[in-house]
């Protein structure tokens, strides 16, 4: 058997890692974390330590880890037809019960789904049908999409690009031309302190009109939007927002494109985020929850309004010219359609309700008061505790202190993943929909200490 540092030495010399400090790595001064099983709401490295991963993954694996049911029907498809593509009109079983049970799911003005891999794919194709729409319609300049700052939308061109956040583009040049930024719904870093979370809500409107008045409405195809910030901080949405926003894009004809990369499949306790928080988008992103992560596989859920221009489209000019190899990937379809049952048969939407009042009423309860906790929010099975040097003045600290990345190494130290976000000195949590209360109050007990330990 291979030993640690063997894998270490293959890791630094031959991966090149994602979100990675390249340097850092290839130095040996971040350590090569393997990871060798799981199971329900734990995870186990390859030294034999067991930590409960209240980050879910990447908050993908909904359904919990170790899901027979779901392994077995990868494993069941894998065996019986593990390939076939999806062009021209065909498909699997599977692909065809995914696409029914998804859409049953879906709200009721929606028509169809598209298959893809992964977030960042299906946003980049969402994209490409706003632009499709506007052509078919005969409005080629309306072309520009607005999305937030501390928005994420993945790590394309086009979807980096859409991404609000200064690490995505830096030294990539991005963003590309066609995308445009409009405040981050974030109350808390607010630039006033003195505005009203009523207010607040009021400015990000006028911020957002003033935007459309100065490019011109003719010109912007659609406004792109987690339901609720998520690695940008993760940020419920003033009071008010969405019953804000909505019409402002009603009125001047931009579509919506929810993306629930995150909030898909009951992350905020109900089956969407758009169900959640009213709204009603053009576009739907999903990908993460989908399959929880048990193999990749993503969709664009498609509104019945857009549907009929496309088809229209396609008499007109010929068949929709994209797609990719492995859409409808049948060993996804088959993790996507285990794992939706077994969403609904364990109840985990509920539970994420349930258990996710409990650990934020803990992470409050627990460290509201303490002096260098400037927030704990949440919504659903997400939450975030963020720090601040200063409660009354909300000074940040400095960024070299790295006060986020010291509590969640102290507290992955006590047995207990959370996640630094990439910006801000946040600790989020995100666990598996299927956390019960008991490893709730595990997941509060440690972040206190953490915290205390640290601070
Ligand atoms: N959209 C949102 C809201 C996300 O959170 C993510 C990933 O975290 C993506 C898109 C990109 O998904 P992927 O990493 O699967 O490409």
């Amino acid at each position: 058997m291979l030993t640690n540092d063997q894998l270490a030495a293959w890791d630094r010399e031959n991966f090149f890692h994602p979100s990675t400090h390249l340097a850092q790595h290839a130095r040996g001064e971040t350590p090569s974390r393997i990871i060798t099983g799981a199971s329900g709401v734990h995870i186990e490295d390859r030294d034999g330590r067991k930590l409960l991963d209240a980050f879910a993954g990447l908050y993908c694996v909904n359904a919990g880890y170790g899901r027979r049911e779901i392994t077995d029907a990868i494993a069941a498809q894998a065996a019986e037809l593990a390939y076939y593509h999806s062009y021209v009109g065909h498909g699997t079983e599977t692909s065809i019960t995914l696409a029914k049970m998804v859409m049953d799911r879906a709200p009721d003005h929606m028509s169809k789904v598209y298959f893809g891999l992964g977030g960042s794919d299906a946003n980049e194709t969402n994209v490409k049908l706003v632009w499709y729409y506007n052509n078919i319609l005969g409005r080629p300049a309306k072309k520009k999409i607005i999305s937030r700052w501390r928005g994420y939308h993945g790590s394309g061109l086009m979807t980096g690009s859409l991404t609000g956040l200064e690490l995505f583009h830096k030294k990539f040049d991005l963003p590309l031309a066609n995308v445009l930024h409009t405040t981050a719904p974030d109350y808390f870093r607010r630039a006033e302190l003195s505005l009203s979370e009523a207010e607040f809500t009021a400015q990000c409107a006028a911020d957002l009109e003033a935007l459309i008045a100065r490019e011109g409405a003719d010109t912007i195809a659609a406004f792109i939007a987690e339901p609720l910030l998520g690695t940008g901080g993760i940020v419920p949405p003033p009071a008010g927002y969405w019953e804000a926003i909505q019409p402002i894009l009603e009125k001047h004809d931009i579509l919506l494109i929810a993306d629930e990369v995150v909030t898909g499949f009951g992350r905020l306790g109900t089956m969407f985020g758009s169900e959640h928080y009213g709204l009603k988008p053009d576009l739907i992103t999903i990908a993460k929850g989908l399959t929880s992560a048990y193999a990749p596989l993503s969709g664009s859920i498609v509104s019945e309004r857009m549907w009929k221009v496309l088809e229209e489209g396609t008499d007109e000019f010929g068949p929709f010219g994209h797609g990719w190899t492995y859409s409808a990937h049948p060993i996804g379809a088959a993790a996507g359609v285990a794992n939706l049952a077994l969403i609904d048969r364990l109840g985990l939407v509920g539970n994420a309700e349930k258990v996710g009042a409990h650990l934020l009423a803990g992470l409050r309860d627990a460290l509201g008061a303490h002096a260098h906790v400037g927030d704990v929010r949440g919504e659903g099975m997400l939450a975030a505790v963020e720090f601040v040097k200063d409660r009354e003045t909300r000074a940040f600290f400095d960024p070299s202190e790295k006060v986020g990345a010291r509590i969640a190494a102290e507290l992955a130290g006590l047995g207990v993943i959370a996640r630094a976000m990439p910006q801000g000195d946040i600790l989020g949590f995100a666990p598996p929909l299927c956390l019960s209360a008991v490893e709730a109050d595990e997941v509060v007990d440690k972040t206190a200490q953490a915290v205390l330990n640290v601070l």
